[in-house]
């Protein structure tokens, strides 16, 4: 519809909207922020407010919401966290002297992935926006943490995406707008398609040096990387158009390398439930366990560090070595104990210090980081008692500089006010103008008294007060009793029921000096603090490196504690090939249950000896996956710089985690189980190494028995015999535990359980040789399946073991299987053979591959 044929002020609104399709527009109108039209309707349903209707522009009723400007907050808190953006657009003209409606303006954009503000943030996780581009086979992955001043590259093969994705935890994500067979569903609203140009190679190099002030990139060791930088150029061109002022704390870039960490694909990330089970909640998990930080920055570490597993054995032992020391110092309590507490005092300076690169941080940010510095001291000097270099370190970095201490005591009111421009925020004594202005103000009160002695002794009037409130100023008031007296210099400004009040030349001028004086004290106060904020720039590098530290301090306290208190063992790293744990515990299973039965476990080689599958049997609930599920969580916790539940733990070098448990239907990606548990085990067939740590809890259940046992033998022996990785298979199908007579290396381990007077105990104890026997039916009794049902079932179990027996209708199934060969394919000159070969699996959505699987069949068909 026609522009003109709206109200002027729906015009002004249209304008500004129509720069911000894909933005919710939170329109200011005096103390709401209004929605309108589509925009109305959709924040109705997520925020849960009334729809109205109010007055009608171009003949059509304006649909409406809106939401109070003192609770704006909340609100967009809970927008952003559905992945929605909105644009804050504020009147920035002066109502008096506008003709038509106030001239207004998007003043700030908040988006899901670049939030500062702390109402906005969540305390415990970072804030991720992450670019993707593709260039051939390359993925360049950009992410920003923009409260935390971090940005990062890393180029990898496309079929890691989901790994990525599942460890960065974006809450944002750029594409540009033609990037098509993408291995992930890009449906969700955190995807958001951009431009082709925002991604412009030659932009984002200039954008990038120009940021870091180098000449070229090569410090950074990205100059390589076009695909990653393109991304890196569309994740700051969307930060310089979402921002209203220029990044500057964003000084380092750093490249990620795959192999630096232990790898971990989407579904392991996902299974081993690190910082979300299993249903997407955050309790009982890794994180929930070992969450016992004393700072939002410390939390926020431990995630990350927990889902970053370290390769680089000199860090980790490092860390170690620090938890040691935290834990014991010769003679004293446990060091860690009194660091914990004190680092309780420290604010979120990292997060302080973004806002202050931003320019948006409020004064009590500004004060509590003042009060944190304080506490530095006291914390360094525990620290450099003990004798890690690490911590030592750690420690430097947190001293602060006396120039930083003093300029923030200076500057600032011990308590400062909330907002600005309430004022009531900058010190006495810091600046003399701000101290006249506010002696004025302050001395209004004698001023005032001594107006009134000599106005009471001028005019003879005993009870002539002199007051001020906020409508009417200053003024005299006089009883009308006495109205006879009033001199004629006093003017009338308002008559009441038994008094008249007045001002004189004098008082006027005092009330236009101490009101003024107000103001400017105000302005005055606004400048100073925009002063502070420009001088504070200059130590944002020394808050960040403080924070970080703040951050690993509190991280390796953390260690200590849950190492003392939950009874967990520094690991050993060794160059041999082995993972071995003695008396090893599920850190989580152990929280909650009662009494948890300690496990060993030994894989690898030693002694001329070699152990590289464990087939794991036994009931249903016996502790299979607990068992296999704690071999990777103390592997994973090892990697983090950790001790971990076990009485001794020694590891080899290991490069990734692999895991195939559980089976759930993606029905949103269109996959049945069966084909979930088959994309799974294919990535660890192809991906997996001899180092790598390889868990498959049943395979092959979703199809049919002969089938599923028949996949399940040749993925166990190609795994023994190919890929040799340290394995642990668990089973149902007890065929398998023959598997152990083939193969030296394979051993069978069984999980016990006793019968007990008709029923089943799970002793949780994993013992040397294969199950004696399969306990489904004791454990669908324990489950309530009704006693007849049992029964029968008992009858038909007798009666198939017999007929079983007499057929033995068991296919050997060492014989019988093909080896695994590596024999190339059948030459052919059909044209399937050539359409197939260019085809690439890892590229294709599952979709697509359904696609092209009906027309490599069409092509058959044709013949
Ligand atoms: P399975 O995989 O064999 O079906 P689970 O590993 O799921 O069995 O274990 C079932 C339950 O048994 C767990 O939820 C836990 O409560 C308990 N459990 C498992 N292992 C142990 C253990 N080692 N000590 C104590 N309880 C255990």
């Amino acid at each position: 519809m026609a522009l003109e044929n709206h109200t002027p002020m729906m015009q002004q609104y249209l304008r500004i909207k129509a720069q911000h399709t894909d933005k919710l527009l939170f329109y200011r109108m005096g103390d709401f922020y209004e929605l309108f039209f589509e925009d109305a309707e959709k924040a109705a349903k997520l925020l849960d407010i009334t729809l109205t209707q109010r007055g009608s522009s171009a003949g059509k009723p304006i649909k409406m919401a809106g939401v109070p400007y003192h609770a704006a907050d909340q609100y967009l808190a809970k927008l952003v966290k559905l992945g929605e953006s909105v644009a804050i657009c504020e009147q920035v003209g002066d109502p008096a002297k506008s003709k038509g409606p106030v001239e207004r303006k998007v003043i700030r954009i908040i988006t899901p992935g670049t939030l500062t503000d702390a109402a906005l943030l969540d305390d415990k996780r970072d804030c991720i926006v992450l670019a993707i581009s593709l260039q051939k086979s390359v993925l360049g992955l950009a992410w920003l943490n923009l409260a935390a001043g971090q940005f990062r590259l890393l180029e990898t093969s496309p079929a890691n995406l989901m790994s990525e994705l599942e460890r960065l935890k974006p809450a944002e994500i750029l594409l540009p707008e033609s990037l098509e067979n993408l291995p992930a569903s890009t449906e969700s609203s955190i995807y958001k398609r951009l431009p082709a140009w925002q991604f412009d190679y030659d932009n984002a190099v200039r954008h990038l040096t120009r940021l870091m002030g180098t000449h070229d990139l090569s410090a950074f060791g990205c100059n390589e990387m076009h695909a990653a930088l393109q991304a890196a150029g569309a994740v700051l061109e969307y930060v310089r158009l979402t921002q209203a002022t220029d990044i500057v704390h964003i000084k380092s870039l750093q490249v990620e390398h795959n192999e630096n960490y232990l790898r971990m694909d989407a579904a392991t990330r996902h299974n081993l439930e690190i910082s979300e089970t299993l249903r997407g909640e955050s309790s009982p998990t890794l994180m929930s366990l070992l969450d016992t930080c004393s700072t939002s920055m410390g939390s926020r570490l431990l995630r990350h560090w927990l889902h970053h597993p370290l390769r680089d054995y000199t860090a980790l032992r490092h860390r170690l070595d620090s938890v040691a020391q935290l834990i014991e110092a010769p003679g004293s309590a446990a060091p860690y104990k009194a660091i914990k507490e004190q680092l309780k005092h420290i604010a979120d300076i990292e997060r302080i210090s973004a806002r202050i690169a931003l320019k948006s941080a409020r004064p009590r940010d500004l004060s509590s980081l003042r009060d944190s510095l304080l506490y530095f001291p006291a914390i360094t000097l525990k620290v450099v008692d003990l004798s890690s270099m690490h911590l030592t370190r750690l420690a430097e970095a947190m001293r602060p500089e006396n120039e930083l201490v003093t300029m923030l005591q200076r500057a600032l009111l011990p308590e400062p006010g909330v907002l600005l421009r309430e004022g009531g925020v900058i010190a006495d004594g810091y600046d003399a103008e701000l101290d006249e202005l506010r002696a004025l103000q302050n001395n209004c009160g004698e001023f005032l008294l001594q107006l009134e002695a000599k106005e009471k002794a001028r005019t003879g009037i005993p009870n002539l007060k002199v007051e001020y409130n906020r409508v009417h100023g200053f003024y005299i008031e006089i009883t009308h009793v006495h109205s006879d007296k009033i001199p004629p210099d006093y003017r009338r400004r308002q008559t009441l029921k038994n008094a008249e009040r007045y001002v004189t030349p004098e008082l006027q001028a005092f009330e236009n000096k101490s009101l003024s004086a107000r103001d400017q004290a105000l302005a005055r106060e606004k400048h100073l603090y925009e002063m502070l904020l420009d001088h504070l720039l200059g130590y944002i590098d020394h808050l960040q490196r403080m924070a970080q530290s703040v951050a690993e301090l509190d991280v390796l306290s953390t260690f200590a504690e849950r190492a003392q208190s939950l009874n967990y063992t520094a690991p050993i790293f060794t160059d041999e090939p082995v993972i071995a744990i003695q008396a090893g515990r599920h850190p989580v299973v152990e929280s909650q249950v009662d009494h948890y039965i300690a496990n060993d476990a030994q894989l690898g080689s030693w002694d001329g000896r070699a152990r590289q599958m464990l087939i794991i049997t036994g009931p249903n609930m016996g502790g299979k996956s607990t068992y296999m599920r704690q071999v990777a969580l103390i592997v994973l916790l090892a990697h983090c710089g950790s001790y971990v539940p076990a009485s001794s733990v020694r590891l080899g070098p290991i490069d990734q985690i692999f895991t195939r448990i559980g089976a759930s239907d993606d029905l949103a990606g269109g996959r049945s189980t069966f084909m979930v548990e088959m994309t799974e085990i294919a990535n660890i067939l192809r991906h997996a190494t001899a180092q790598s740590l390889v868990l498959v809890d049943e395979i092959g259940r979703g199809t049919s028995t002969f089938d599923g046992l028949a996949l399940a033998f040749a993925i166990a022996r190609y795994l023994l015999t190919k890929i040799q990785s340290y394995t642990l298979f668990a089973t149902h199908y007890f065929e398998l535990t023959r598997l152990a007579e083939e193969f030296g290396q394979a051993v069978n381990v069984h999980l016990g359980a006793v019968e007990y007077k008709q029923h089943i105990v799970f002793l949780h104890t994993v013992n040397e040789g294969p199950a004696s026997q399969s306990y489904g039916l004791h454990v669908a009794a324990l489950a309530g399946v009704p006693n007849p049902v049992i029964k029968a079932a008992k009858k038909i179990l007798v009666q198939l073991e017999r007929d079983s027996a007499m057929k033995n209708p068991q296919p050997d199934l060492f014989m019988e299987l093909p080896r695994v060969t590596s024999d190339p394919l059948p030459e052919t000159t059909h044209p399937i053979f050539a359409y197939l070969s260019q085809l690439v699996p890892d590229e294709l959505t599952p979709k697509q591959a359904l696609e092209q699987l009906y027309t490599l069949r069409s092509m058959l068909d044709k013949d």
